[in-house]
């Protein structure tokens, strides 16, 4: 099971730093190649190509901005030139642009639904051709508790992170018979940058209290999961939504 994406081509979106990060070194370690798209930091992405490739992988930048239609058909077309295929794709590249509904600015609604929905969107439209073709893929995209449950504060990010329950439920259904699954994970609080690093003080008593495993997540939780859904071995589960969060009550 070392190696077990060898031969494999992943594009993990947002995977210059957090969960995305995670996920991009893991599918790695596995002998997958890893395509690590991100929008707008260099220097981070960089780092993330140069600690996959000290580790002996194999990796490319693809920068791109998720909501634009014509950069992802450039990145996938440029993924594709360099490896042929794409066989696993992780929707992963989200953000959060919170505050009360009443307070909410269009924009506030339209960037956090064009990056985290319809980037998923366009990155699964373009990347799917290449996984038809081949009869194999493994689509595993990044949602939220919030998705599920909705969140205070956060209407238009559980909007779009229930969307892509949905949407992955949806793509299910239309490519599983071509060896196609389609997964979603939930995850809880996970320490990353958009989670401030570490959640604020005053609240982690109170979080962790509704936590049973006593501890928040880490990347390589998620990226964990991620490998599962991605491998061989999960050829029969698709369309499912998988929560990832110490048990949170
Ligand atoms: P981070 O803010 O740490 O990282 C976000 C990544 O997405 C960065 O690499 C960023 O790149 C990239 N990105 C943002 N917008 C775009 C875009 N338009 N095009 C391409 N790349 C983009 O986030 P996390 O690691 O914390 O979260 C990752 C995913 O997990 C998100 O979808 C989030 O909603 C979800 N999640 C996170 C939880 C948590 O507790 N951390 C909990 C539940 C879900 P750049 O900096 O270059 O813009």
């Amino acid at each position: 099971m070392d190696k077990e994406f060898e031969g494999k081509v992943s594009l993990v979106t947002g995977s210059s730093r957090g969960i995305g990060k995670g996920i991009a070194l893991k599918l790695a370690s596995l002998g997958s190649k890893v395509a690590i798209n991100y929008r707008s930091n260099d220097d981070e992405a960089a780092k993330v190509l140069s600690d996959i490739e000290h580790g002996g992988g194999e990796a490319m930048l693809a920068k791109c901005d998720i909501t634009d239609s014509k950069s992802v058909k450039a990145m996938t077309r440029e993924i594709t030139d360099k490896w042929e295929k794409i066989d696993i794709l992780v929707n992963n590249a989200g953000i959060v642009k919170d505050t009360l509904l009443l307070r909410m600015r269009d924009n506030d609604w339209d960037d956090v639904l064009n990056t985290n929905l319809r980037g998923a969107y366009l990155c699964t439209k373009f990347a799917l051709r290449t996984m038809m073709d081949n009869f194999w893929g493994r689509i595993v995209n990044i949602s939220s508790l919030a998705g599920i449950t909705g969140n205070m504060g956060q209407a238009n990010y559980s909007a779009s992170k229930g969307g892509l329950i949905a949407f992955t439920k949806a793509v299910a259904r239309e490519v599983g018979s071509r060896n196609i699954t389609s997964n979603v994970i939930c995850p809880g609080y996970i320490v990353t940058e958009m989670t401030g690093g570490a959640f604020a003080e005053d609240m982690q008593k109170e979080l962790l209290a509704r936590i049973p495993v006593s501890r928040f997540g880490n990347p390589e939780d998620v990226a964990n999961l991620v490998a599962f859904l991605a491998s061989e071995r999960a050829s029969y589960v698709s369309a499912q939504v998988i929560s990832i969060d110490g048990g949170l009550i």
